[in-house]
């Protein structure tokens, strides 16, 4: 049974479908793409008036230099890193705490329409960000302002707009675990799909092995030393690890697309992504550099993962150079939390999620591992459908109300 109150602001976004579009056509032309990270200024002062409005304190909180020099050492990002907070104290006992990325991936080719021009078409809408989830910023706000119409939300509120997620570093959000912003009794990361509550993603590990060689003319190659040939056996070596790495299961089930094609469990991945060596086909190659990325179950740790490929190429003639990334996240399914957010999808799809892991990797994993807020990971888009990262990004129109009507039922 559906309160009076929620009833009122359902039918409220019901019939103010037009100015969540203009919400989302105006999030998705800033073209915050990352990297480098452009239009984070311009975006966040695009949003402070409007959570000003509603009552919200709001911050816009730009990295130190000195933090973004050390921790982001991604050459390609350029400018501030401006990020937002927005914070509501209503009196209420608890604060939940909101959070999603402001940046975007590049665009790629291929679109049929501008990437950064919402387009309407049969009942789905077309932007780069429209899933990965600018989306969920238009559901959220058009949300929260339904509900002030009507009266207070039962949380005191905590909203995180914030930068470079989509960069796999340094992100905004990791910047406001470690400086203690993120401050609160339960998280929504909206920084996901709308197929199945998340309460769980891999961790990365991001590595490069390199082999060393001695160019020389290849018609009497046995002077040189072939960096390739001798990479061979590393790769030999890498692939027997993986198959021994993807034998193993996490006890948290995988996503509902991934579970249609019958991969039940979370699962480990060992990958070699990039390979480069040799400049002509006539000189000895000098060098061959290997470069991939292992993802980590939450029932793994990072540490040990590192150590396994360290170990296997100490036995080898390579060099070895590791970064981690963000952690696994493994968040008490049976936590009163999770149900609450199952509870309010339920409410409003008339259906039940499931519970899953993500095999992506979040810098929400990165706050729960600093903060151990408990979290739950609900967005708006489709894996299978929305194609985020891909051309033509879209998401269903009702699927975008249906997350304000999300949101709206979490705070009622
Ligand atoms: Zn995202």
């Amino acid at each position: 049974m559906q309160c009076m109150k929620l009833e009122t602001v359902n039918r409220y976004l019901e019939s103010h479908q037009d100015h969540l579009m203009d919400l989302l056509r105006e999030l998705i032309s800033f073209k915050t793409v990352a990297p480098p990270g452009s239009y984070y200024q311009e975006v966040v002062d695009y949003l402070v008036p409007i959570f000003k409005e509603m009552g919200f304190k709001t911050e816009k909180l730009i990295m130190p230099g000195e933090v973004f020099l050390e921790k982001c050492t991604d050459p390609r990002l350029v400018g501030d890193r401006v990020n937002l907070r927005a914070s509501l104290d209503v009196g209420a006992k608890e604060t939940l705490i909101i959070y999603t990325h402001l940046d975007v991936v590049p665009p790629g080719d291929n679109w049929s329409t501008d990437p950064f021009t919402v387009q309407v078409k049969e009942g789905r809408v077309y932007g780069r960000g429209v899933s990965d989830s600018k989306g969920a910023v238009a559901g959220m706000i058009a949300a929260l302002q339904a509900v002030r119409k009507h009266e207070w939300p039962r949380y005191n509120l905590q909203i995180l707009l914030t930068t470079d997620e989509e960069v796999g570093g340094y992100s905004g959000l990791c910047y406001f675990a470690d400086v203690g912003l993120i401050k609160g009794d339960k998280m929504l990361c909206m920084d996901g799909f709308s197929d199945d509550v998340v309460v769980g993603s891999n961790g990365i590990i991001t590595w490069e092995a390199t082999v060393q060689g001695r160019a020389a003319h290849s018609g009497s190659s046995f002077l040189g030393v072939n960096a390739i040939e001798k990479a061979i056996p590393i790769m030999d070596a890498l692939m027997k690890h993986k198959k021994d790495v993807e034998s193993r299961r996490s006890t948290l089930a995988a996503s509902s697309a991934l579970r249609e094609m019958g991969i039940t469990r979370m699962r480990p991945v060992l990958n070699i992504n990039m390979i480069k060596g040799g400049i002509k086909e006539n000189i000895v190659p000098e060098i061959c550099v290997m470069r991939g990325d292992r993802r980590v179950i939450p029932e793994e740790t990072m540490e040990g993962a590192a150590e396994e490929l360290e170990k296997l190429i100490a036995g080898q003639e390579a060099t070895l150079s590791i970064w981690p990334g963000y952690p696994p996240m493994r968040v008490n399914p049976d936590h009163p939390w999770v149900h609450e957010v199952m509870d309010a999808v339920e409410q409003i799809t008339g259906s039940r999620p499931q519970i899953a892991g993500s095999h992506g990797s979040l810098d929400q994993a990165y706050a729960f591992d600093v903060t151990r807020i408990p979290a739950a990971v609900y967005g708006v888009g489709r894996q299978l459908e929305s194609n985020a990262h891909g051309a033509d990004e879209n998401v269903r129109l009702s699927d975008l109300v249906n997350y304000s009507k999300f949101i709206a039922a979490l705070i009622v």
